[in-house]
This record gives structure tokens, sequence and C-alpha cells, in this order.
């Protein structure tokens, strides 16, 4: 079940990096096809659907989407996360640089006051962290909202596994998502 691209998160980069196999200045929209084919080709059938609700409690695992009800023996989720918001009292008023960005000022929303910070060659990164989507699987154990599993990737639930960036883990890359 998807709910919006094959590919999730590194699907958007435009450089995947840390990985094995990979080509040559290989975008997130290539990695993400060659996954796509080879999920495919391997007889994996992909729905294109948000899944709303869950019921993983008995032996018989019930997954509900926007579209229809699902019954399975065993579920893996690999729901990811989402981007945090950036929740600031100060915003960017000026990058400056030549060929690439070597100073930025940056305005205290409530005293006006401008810091500049100036590094050579440095460049602008804004990420604020990220959210497990982890809302619908509230009966099982998690840690700050993310999955926990064991060795076999197994949730608290027998027949429930998770993967990815969803699980309490300590390095999120492609390589430990999969
Ligand atoms: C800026 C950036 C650059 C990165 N670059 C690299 C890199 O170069 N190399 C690397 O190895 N890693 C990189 N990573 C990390 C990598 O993107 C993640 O580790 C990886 O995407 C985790 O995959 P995932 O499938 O667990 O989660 P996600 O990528 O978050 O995918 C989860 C998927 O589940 C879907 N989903 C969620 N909830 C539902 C629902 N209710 N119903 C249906 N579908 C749902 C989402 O739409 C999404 O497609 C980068 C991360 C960031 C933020």
């Amino acid at each position: 079940m998807e709910k919006k691209a094959i590919g999730g998160v590194v699907g958007r980069v435009s450089s995947v990096t840390h990985y094995s196999g990979l080509l040559e200045q290989e975008t997130g929209e290539s990695f993400s096809n060659r996954l796509k084919a080879q999920a495919l080709s391997a007889g994996v059938t992909i729905h294109m659907e948000e899944v709303i609700q869950v019921d993983l409690d008995g032996l018989i695992k019930k997954v509900s989407t926007d579209q229809a009800t699902y019954e399975a023996k065993a579920v893996i989720i690999a729901g990811g996360t989402t981007k945090r918001k950036l929740m600031l009292h100060s915003r960017l008023v000026a990058l400056e640089g030549k060929d690439c960005v070597n100073k930025l000022k940056i305005q205290d929303e409530h005293t006006k006051e401008i810091t500049t910070i100036s590094s050579d060659g440095c460049g602008v990164f804004i990420y604020a962290g990220a959210l497990p989507d982890s809302k619908l699987y509230h009966s099982l154990a998690q840690e700050d909202g993310y999955l926990v599993t064991n060795q076999k990737m197994e949730t608290s639930i027998a027949g429930v596994y998770a993967a990815g960036d969803i699980c309490v883990k300590q390095v999120r890359q492609a390589a430990t998502a999969v």
C-alpha cells in the first residue's frame, strides 16, 4: 500500500548516496523506479491506497484503506516519517556569496536583531528532523513514536513486522530500511 509515490523520502532526493549498486549521480526518482521494477518482477502487487485503520491484535490482521479492507496472517509496516515543521522565532533575511554561499543573515522575529553567520564555501540545508508516521499503530510498543522491533523485525504483536525509518534504530538510511 502506498498513499503518495513509490520510493518515499529517498524518491525525492536529487542524488542518492550510501547504497550499493547505485548508478553514477543517481537521482531518487531513478533509484525508486529501479526498486519498483524489481518489486514488480518479484510478483509484488502495488496498491496506491492510504491505510486509514488497522486491527492487528488477532491471528488474522485487518488493514483498511481508503478503498478496501484486506486480511492477512502477517503484515509489514513501513510507513516511514514525515518532515517536522521548522518552528523558529527567526527568519533568514539574506544569503550572500558569489559561486557558493559563504554568509547568511538571520533576523530575530521579536527583537529584529540580525545575526550574521560566515563560513567560506558553506551550503544551506534546512532540515528540522522527522516524526514517525505511527499514529495508526497505537497497539504496538513504541519509543518516542518509533516502533520497537526485535532481531526478526517483529513488533510487540506476533505476525506484525516493521521496517525502515518508522522503527527504533540508530541510522535511518535506505540501506537499513530495506
Ligand atoms: C533530505 C534527505 C536525503 C536523504 N538521502 C539519502 C541518501 O542519499 N541515501 C540513503 O540511503 N538515505 C537517504 N535518506 C534517508 C532515506 O530517505 C530514508 O532512510 C528512507 O527513505 C526510509 O525509507 P522508509 O520506506 O522507511 O520511509 P519513507 O521513505 O518515509 O517511506 C514511507 C512511505 O510510506 C508511505 N505511507 C506512510 N503512511 C502511509 C499510509 N497510512 N498509507 C499508505 N502509505 C503510507 C509514505 O507515503 C511513504 O512513501 C535521506 C533522507 C532525507 C530526509
